[in-house]
C-alpha cells in the first residue's frame, strides 16, 4: 500500500469576514472536517470579494496543496464573484450548465418562490470542466474542478449549507467499522479511469476518492471491509491497480 497525505488549503471569501463583521466559523468548520477526513491543512486564508485576491490564492495553492477548498461568493448577487475569479485563475470559460439550471429552477419552484430569473440563473454557472454537486439544503451547487495537480472545491458561504457539503464531500475516515485503502492507479490519465471507477462505485457502494498528483493518480477507497475488498478486486480486474 502506498501511503500519502492530501495537503489542503482552506480559503474563505467575503468582505464581511475579512473585515471581522462576522466570525469566521466556516474556516474552523472546513479545517475540522478536512482533518477528520484525513487531510493535512497547510494553509488558511481569508480574502474579500476581490477577483485579484482570489486568483492570487488559487495560484498560491498550486504550489504545496493538493486540494483548495473555498467557501463563499457562490450566490446570485453582484459581489458573488468566486466562480468567475477561480475560472479566470484556471483559464476556464464559464457557462450556464443545463443540469444545474434545472436544479436551481426546481429548488425555487419547490419552495414556492417562483420561476428562474436572470439573476437566479447566475447560480447555474459552472467553469468548463467543473463538476457541480447538487445543493440539498440551498440553491447554489458546490463545484469540483481539477486543474493539473490541484483539485478546487467551491462551496457556499452560508454555514448550514457549507456544513452539509463538508459532510457529503469530506466524510470522516477511520470511524466505526469503516476501512480505508489507498492505491496508485496504473494509468495516470484520469479521463480514462473516471468511467470504470464510477461503475465500480455504483456496483459496490464503495466511496472512492480520486487524487491526481505529480505524474500519478492515487485513489482512496472507503467503506466496510467487504465493500472495500469488492471494489479492490473489481479495480484489479479492470486493470486499474496492480493485483495483490
Ligand atoms: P449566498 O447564496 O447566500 O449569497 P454565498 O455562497 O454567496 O451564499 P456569501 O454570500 O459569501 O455566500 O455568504 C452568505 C452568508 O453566509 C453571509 O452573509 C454570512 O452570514 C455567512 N458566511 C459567509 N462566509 C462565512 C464565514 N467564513 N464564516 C461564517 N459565516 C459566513
Ligand atoms: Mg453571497
Amino acid at each position: 500500500m502506498v501511503l500519502f497525505m492530501v495537503r489542503a488549503t482552506v480559503l474563505c471569501v467575503g468582505d464581511e469576514v475579512l473585515r471581522g463583521e462576522i466570525v469566521n466559523t466556516n474556516a474552523s468548520d472546513m479545517a475540522r472536517a478536512l482533518v477528520t477526513a484525513g487531510t493535512t491543512i497547510v494553509r488558511q486564508s481569508v480574502v474579500g470579494d476581490d477577483v485579484d485576491a482570489i486568483v492570487a490564492e488559487v495560484n498560491r495553492a498550486r504550489d504545496g496543496s493538493d486540494i483548495l477548498v473555498v467557501s463563499g461568493g457562490l450566490g446570485p448577487t453582484h459581489d458573488d464573484i468566486t466562480i468567475d475569479a477561480v475560472a479566470s485563475a484556471l483559464s476556464r470559460p464559464v457557462a450556464v450548465d443545463p443540469q444545474v439550471e434545472k436544479w436551481v429552477e426546481e429548488s425555487y419552484r419547490s419552495r414556492g418562490k417562483g420561476e428562474i430569473t436572470d439573476v437566479r440563473l447566475r447560480m447555474a454557472r459552472v467553469p468548463e470542466g467543473g463538476v457541480p454537486v447538487r445543493n440539498a439544503v440551498g440553491v447554489a451547487p458546490a463545484i469540483r474542478i481539477e486543474s493539473g495537480t490541484l483539485v478546487v472545491y467551491l462551496l457556499p458561504g452560508v454555514p448550514s449549507e457549507l456544513r452539509h457539503f463538508l459532510g457529503e464531500l469530506f466524510p470522516p475516515v477511520g470511524s466505526s467499522d469503516e476501512v480505508v485503502e489507498e492505491r496508485v492507479l496504473l494509468t495516470p490519465d484520469e479521463s480514462i479511469v473516471a468511467e470504470p471507477i464510477y461503475a465500480i462505485v455504483q456496483s459496490t457502494g464503495a466511496k472512492i476518492g480520486i487524487y491526481p498528483g505529480k505524474g500519478e493518480v492515487r485513489v482512496r477507497i472507503r467503506g466496510k471491509r467487504s465493500i472495500v475488498d469488492a471494489a479492490l478486486s473489481a479495480m484489479t480486474i479492470e486493470g486499474l491497480i496492480p493485483s495483490g
